[in-house]
């Protein structure tokens, strides 16, 4: 739970809490953890429709939009809280694209899209990176070309999690072929199922699934371009300022299993140093996120602030399950230990990830540097 949080707002955090405890079951969790924690899966689907009939997926948005008009302390307390559990807590439509459509979209979009967001029955899959085109995002080639009542889209994406579960595509596009590349980029919402869209898997060191997609002549309605042409960067940073924020508890979860193990040691004192290390590290994460949280109650977009976070919770989860791994011996690279979904080899391997996708470590600190400190660019 977080700190923010006033004593109303506690009183449904608590019940949140009791809804995840009575309903969560092993086989979310397990489809959580080689999931990514992302939303999508047959389990995650079933669980979240009595959770968001509750207006707990989006509990920050407006009530005409399916929300409850809270704080965002509370949508974060309850990510938070989901994270703790476990489970899915990262949602591409629901926690990161759907305050952007609020925001810019079109009545149409946001009257197709945002309900049933709420209500957790549709998602969307992030659709930035190309080969060619990942940390310098703006480098994307993916071509929409203005057809009057359409775009016509060809090209190709690379590492799209989860297109293979959302129905719905954030995808950005090029639009202008003049232009700076800052001015020439668009986003649409397209129909994965689309034809001329092929989905085909690329799977990870660590088991899970992320996707090249491939775009051939796909025709897209131009009521799905999202807020106005060519502004595409404007929305992708605010889907990204999202993207970047991790809540800490799936970690504060495996920090919970790997002091039980150390516990049961025949000699412990080897591991105190590093334990209390990251306990510290975990507990100034949780502040970092506290902050976006707060931000976002003042109507601030948390920009240079996820940015910190993102690279100190996903550095803190390397070390710590680096930490994990040491812990275990022989035993991590064997069959998962009771309350563990997977063993602490494929736990390292998942965690790696964390530093690379929504902008590499590098490209945090980049940001960090230049919005942060005023320096430069660096191209
Ligand atoms: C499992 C997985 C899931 C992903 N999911 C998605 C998704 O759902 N949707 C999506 O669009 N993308 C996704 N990505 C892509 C991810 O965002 C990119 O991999 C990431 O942005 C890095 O881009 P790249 O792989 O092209 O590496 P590059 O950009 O080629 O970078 C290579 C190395 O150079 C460093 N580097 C690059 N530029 C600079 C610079 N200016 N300054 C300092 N260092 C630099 C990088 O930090 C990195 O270490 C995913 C990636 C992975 C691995």
């Amino acid at each position: 739970m977080l700190r923010l949080l006033s004593d109303q707002e506690r009183v449904s955090d608590d019940r949140v809490c009791a809804y995840i405890d009575e309903h969560a079951t092993p086989a979310l969790r397990r489809e959580a953890e080689l999931g990514e924690y992302i939303f999508g899966g047959v389990e995650s689907r079933r669980f979240i429709r009595g959770f968001a009939a509750n207006g707990w997926l989006v509990p920050h948005w407006p009530a005409a939009y399916g929300g409850l008009g809270a704080t965002a302390a509370l949508s974060y307390s309850i990510r938070e809280a989901m994270s703790r559990a476990g489970i899915p807590h990262s949602f591409c439509a629901a926690h990161m694209a759907g305050d952007v459509l609020i925001k810019y979209g079109s009545p149409y979009l946001r009257e197709q899209f945002l309900a049933r967001i709420a209500r957790g029955e549709i998602e969307f899959a992030v659709g930035y990176s190309e080969p060619g085109a990942g940390s310098d995002m703006l480098a994307l080639r993916m071509k929409a070309e203005d057809c009057g009542d359409h775009y016509l889209v060809n090209g190709q994406k690379v590492f799209n999690t989860h297109a293979h579960q959302a129905e719905y595509h954030w995808l950005a596009v090029r639009t202008d072929s003049e232009a700076p590349n800052h001015k020439a980029l668009s986003i649409l919402l397209v129909d994965l199922d689309s034809p001329g869209v092929t989905i085909r898997p690329m799977i990870t060191i660590a088991g899970s699934r992320t996707n090249e997609v491939f775009y051939v002549d796909v025709r897209v309605p131009k009521a799905r371009l999202v807020g106005e042409p060519n502004k595409g960067f404007t929305y992708i940073l605010g889907q990204l300022a999202r993207e970047r924020l991790f809540p800490p508890g799936q970690h504060l979860r495996h920090f919970d299993s790997i002091v039980h193990t150390v516990r049961a040691l025949p000699d412990p004192a080897g591991f105190r140093q590093r334990l209390a290390q990251s306990k510290i590290e975990l507990e100034a994460s949780r502040l970092l996120y506290e902050r976006c949280a707060t931000l976002m109650d003042q109507g601030k977009d948390p920009d240079l602030e996820s940015s910190l976070q993102k690279l100190f919770m996903s550095d803190c989860a390397q070390k710590m399950s680096r930490l994990g791994l040491d812990v275990s011996g022989g035993a991590g690279f064997g069959p998962p230990r009771e309350g563990e979904e997977v063993n602490s080899v494929t736990k390292q391997l998942a965690n790696v990830v964390l530093t690379i996708y929504g902008g590499a470590s590098e490209i945090q600190k980049n940001i960090i540097a230049q919005r942060g400190m005023g320096l430069p660019r660096t191209r």
